[in-house]
């Protein structure tokens, strides 16, 4: 990443506000905000999610892994302002398990980029799908999104629920359903939305 063009870029951008924006605590904030970026806010470019995926063999057959309130932030791609919030993962292990704090980094890789909150579902569910070999995967994302909160649209929820699965959370309804009541009841306390 370019991290003098960042700060170029910034720079234009405060310019383009007007006198209305210039002051002195501007100073050094294309620096920070360039830094800020890199580092943490699109970090998730240098990494390769499938690599973040340690797992451990297990026997076949068993029942579902469920992790839920994998905390999520991210930056709408519309609008380069954050949404954030929670992810409630579910699947079901073929002879791999993966450890807990693997899937949080998973999580992470996809949504230190610019996103949209059905493509992130999406990408973890392809990542863990893949890594893993499983024969499901459900992800469920509940997230606050500041560019309907700021914006406008004030008036609307600006909290949104995206699912996205995979193999027999895809194709089985049954299957499927179960899952999904067991990722939504409780865990952060509050219940589906809808
Ligand atoms: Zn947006």
């Amino acid at each position: 990443m370019d991290s003098a063009k960042l700060e170029r870029g910034i720079r234009l951008f405060l310019e383009g506000l007007g006198p209305a924006a210039g002051s002195s605590e501007l100073e050094g904030t294309p620096e920070r905000v360039a830094r800020a970026w890199i580092e943490d806010l699109v970090s998730g470019y240098a990494v390769d999610p499938e690599r973040e995926l340690g797992w451990t063999p297990v026997a076949e057959g068993g029942g579902p892994v469920l992790v839920r309130d994998v905390s999520v932030a991210s930056i709408c791609v519309h609008h380069l302002l954050p949404f954030f919030g929670v992810a409630h993962v579910a699947y079901l292990p073929g002879a791999r398990q993966a450890g807990l704090s693997k899937i949080g980094r998973v999580v992470d890789a996809h949504a230190r980029r610019l996103q949209t909150q059905e493509r992130l579902g999406r990408e973890v569910v392809d990542t863990l799908a893949r890594g893993l070999a499983c024969r499901g995967v459900l992800v469920v994302i509940r997230a606050e999104h500041t560019c309907m909160a700021l914006r406008g649209v004030r008036k609307e929820r600006s909290e949104m629920l995206t699912v996205a699965a995979s193999g027999i959370y895809d194709s089985d309804r049954g299957a499927r359903a179960e899952v999904l009541s067991l990722l939504l009841s409780g865990g952060s306390g509050r219940g589906p939305v809808g």
